[in-house]
Formats: structure tokens, sequence, C-alpha cells
């Protein structure tokens, strides 16, 4: 089979799966090839943490980022995007630096391990000055709309994909929920959340310690 084919038959497959579960409001992705059967009758509701980037990274990104890079410094006049220094969204008009990040390889930087080929990196807003930091916990501004948590394991291969949507609903409720839930899998070290459609990261997250 080549490598074109393989892919497409992946979309039909995905869509295929998709579209047998349209209508729930989460939807269990999986990724190939770390499929892993998950018991989700244990649930202690693990305690998490959610992550920015963290201060002494940006200022490392801001001087050569994760492709090697400088940062792209620009005025974004639309604004809304999640700056992940502080996960606030952009103000329209606001000063930004546009710079390429490898979550899961600074990540393992700290763990020691080896993601190689799990290894990614994409675009990210952080302030290129001074910032106030997160203020904690789930942010509300992204507990609506529709995500995806990436979840993985120790050894930073994936270990699987949640789709999670919660409609209108500015209550992080729902959200922290499937996020526990997924942390309450001994499989699982560390999670990833994304925007759905651009796939970009937008914050990290791991048990509390
Ligand atoms: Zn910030």
């Amino acid at each position: 089979m080549t490598r074109r084919s393989c892919a497409a038959r992946s979309v039909v497959w995905l869509k295929t799966r998709l579209a047998a579960e349209l209508g729930r409001r989460q939807l269990h992705v999986q990724f190939s090839p770390d499929i892993r059967a998950v018991d989700r009758d244990h649930r202690g509701m693990a305690k998490f943490e959610v992550r920015a980037i963290d201060p002494g990274v940006v200022r490392e990104l801001l001087q050569c980022d994760d492709a090697g890079n400088p940062p792209r410094l620009l005025t974004d006049e639309e604004g809304g995007s999640p700056l992940r220094c502080c996960l606030r969204p952009v103000e329209p008009g606001e000063r930004v630096a546009l710079v390429s990040y490898a979550p899961l390889r600074r990540w393992a930087r700290e763990t020691g391990a080896e993601p190689g080929p799990y290894d990614e990196v994409g675009p990210v807003f952080v302030h290129p000055g001074p910032c106030p930091g997160p203020e904690g916990g789930y942010p509300k501004w992204l507990s609506g709309g529709r995500r995806v948590f990436r979840a993985y394991s120790a050894a930073g291969t994936i270990v699987r994909g949640e789709l999670f949507d919660a409609g209108s609903d500015l209550d992080p409720t729902a959200a922290e929920a499937a996020l526990a839930d997924l942390l309450d899998d001994p499989a699982v070290a560390v999670v990833h959340a994304r925007a759905l459609e651009f796939g970009c990261f937008t914050f990290e997250v791991r048990r509390a310690s």
C-alpha cells in the first residue's frame, strides 16, 4: 500500500467513525498506532493543573523559537486568539509575538522521555513583553466550544485523543471532568489541549504535584 492510499484510507475511516458517533457530546477518537484499552471503571477524579508556557521558556522562544526562527512580532487587529503565556485572549490591536513551540519536546526535557516521531512544532501567540501569567485553573473563556484533548504516555507516545464539545456553556466543570477522566488513566502522563479546526496547541495539563 502506498503512503498516499494509506492516508486516504485513514481519513475515510475517521469520517466514518465520526459520522457514526455524531450527536454525542464527547467523541472518543483513537489515534494509530498507540491504541490502548482503558479501564474506565476506576475513576478517582485525578487532580490536575492547567499549564501555560513557562515564563522562562517564553523568554527563550522570544530569542529563538523551537523551529530555530526569530519571533514574528505583529499587531493583531482582530484579537481573540489564545495567548499561551497567560491563557487569555489577545485583545484587538494588541502587540503579540508569533513563535513556534514544541510542547512535547519541552515536557520531555523535564521528564527524560524520548517522544521521537511524536515531537511536533506549531505556532503559538505569546506576549513579547511583561505578562501577568495565567490566573490558574481551567480558563473559563476556553470552556465553551469544541476542543481536542490529546493524551500522551510517560514515554511520549499518543495514548488517545478525545474530541470534547461543551457547546456554548462557559462553565468549565464539564471540561475539568473530561480532563480528570483522562488523567485517571495511569497510562496517561500529560494531556495537550488543542484547537479543533486549526489544530494548534493551546495548553498542557498535568497531574497536580
Ligand atoms: Zn501573556
